[in-house]
């Protein structure tokens, strides 16, 4: 049976939470269904973290759920979501509990277990045990305003330490993407990796090839968007995470380096976009394999950079729009390493990736030492006003 902590034991009040999600609990509740406020919300909350959003569990089908609210739209194929809608772009996304199925009931393409762990509806009890790690596994009841606690979350939370809900290498080997998420949120949250889950990633890491590329490519992206790319790419590289994954990928100190200004940039407000994180990753190695002197043609150039990012772009279906722009910003970080006064400048100076690619050059800078002057010119000589890590990242292609 869980642990139950009372209103008056725990700092959660009603007023941290918004309204719309409020009135969905409220109308869950007062037609006799479950309704609680589950997963990173409440973990957020009780972190004293502002949540990026609130999601409700509770025991009404999706079907019950829509016949209760006008604006609710049923999403996802076989993972069945309800989503209530109000005003133009806010949507309160309720979940029915689910359960991890019986082996007997998984289906046979390994493509399908995952979403289909997500449909087969349980209790509360076995939602929580469903869930990744034991402080994304905590309720809030909105019928007593106290908190459940199935998994012994509060006590890891207390603890600030990651644990892996269940047995780790059987959690990882069921859906590898986990390893790259008890990292991220270690980094995110400054906790600390429990360490039969750390034992757990060394013996799994190679299952992460097994994951699909669009999970993976979707959490290396929220690890750019939350700031932490560099620490989490880090500890993933001395686990064996990432060997599997990107090919090519040269796991050294400047990339990390690098990494981490960017994410001091994100940090303060800038969200780089694809094709800056993507040539971020491979700038070292392009800029290794890059002919030395400087001199070589912007043909073989191009050539070079699509030749580095082909692996990446390929193993994670990357639309051609967004590899080719992330091969323009390397190509532009060459062209600005050679210095002022070649041929081309003026085209150079007005092509719209070229504040970009020395937006990336100079974190590059920062992180290496290497190129400090020439950062410097081309400021003066493009006019940038903007401070580094501000407004060119934000819009970055
Ligand atoms: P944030 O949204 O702040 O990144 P979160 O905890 O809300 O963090 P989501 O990815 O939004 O994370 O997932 C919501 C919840 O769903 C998690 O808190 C967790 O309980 C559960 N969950 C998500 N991914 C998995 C997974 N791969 N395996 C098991 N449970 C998961
Ligand atoms: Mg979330």
């Amino acid at each position: 049976s869980p642990v139950v902590v009372p209103r008056s034991e725990h700092g959660i009040s009603r007023k941290q939470i918004d309204e719309e999600t409020l009135k969905v609990m409220y109308r869950l509740h007062r037609h006799g269904f479950k309704a609680y406020l589950v997963g990173g919300g409440v973990r957020d909350l009780l972190l004293g973290r502002r949540p990026k959003d609130f999601d409700v569990g509770t025991d009404a089908t999706p079907d019950q759920v829509k016949k209760l609210f006008r604006n609710c739209f049923l999403v996802g194929r076989r993972f069945r979501l309800a989503h209530v809608r109000f005003g133009r772009d806010k949507v309160v996304e309720v979940a029915t509990f689910r359960r991890k199925p019986a082996v007997g009931e998984m289906p046979a393409d390994p493509e399908d277990h995952f979403r289909f762990q997500e449909n087969v509806f349980g209790s509360p009890c076995e939602d929580a045990f469903r869930r990744d790690f034991t402080i994304n596994a905590l309720f809030y009841d909105i019928e007593n305003f106290s908190l459940i606690d199935y998994v012994g979350g509060l006590e890891d939370l207390a603890a600030r330490r990651l644990r892996v809900i269940g047995e780790p290498l059987e959690r990882f080997t069921e859906d590898p993407v986990r390893m790259l998420r008890a990292l991220e949120f270690c980094a995110r949250l400054d906790f600390q990796l429990d360490e039969q889950a750390r034992e757990g990633i060394y013996r799994a890491a190679p299952l992460i090839a097994e994951a699909a590329p669009a999970r993976i490519r979707e959490e290396l992206m929220e690890l750019f968007r939350h700031g932490v790319a560099g620490a989490v790419l880090r500890s993933a590289a001395g686990m064996g995470l990432l060997e599997p994954l990107l090919a090519g990928f040269a796991g050294d100190d400047p990339t990390f380096a690098l990494l981490e200004r960017i994410d001091a940039g994100t940090r303060a407000g800038a969200t780089p976009a694809e094709p800056f994180a993507l040539a971020a990753l491979y700038l070292s190695r392009f800029l290794r394999v890059c002919p030395p002197n400087r001199e070589a043609p912007v043909t073989e150039v191009v050539r070079l950079a699509g030749l580095v990012l082909a692996p990446h772009c390929g193993y994670f279906s990357i639309a051609r729009a967004i590899s080719h722009q992330a091969r323009e910003l390397l190509v532009g970080v060459y062209r600005l390493t050679r210095g002022r006064g070649r041929r081309g400048e003026r085209r150079l100076l007005t092509n719209p990736m070229t504040p970009y690619a020395l937006e990336l050059l100079s974190f590059w800078s920062e992180a290496t030492g290497e190129f400090r002057p020439l950062v410097g010119q081309w400021r003066a000589a493009l006019g940038a006003k903007e401070q580094p890590g501000t407004a060119p990242l934000k819009a970055a292609p």
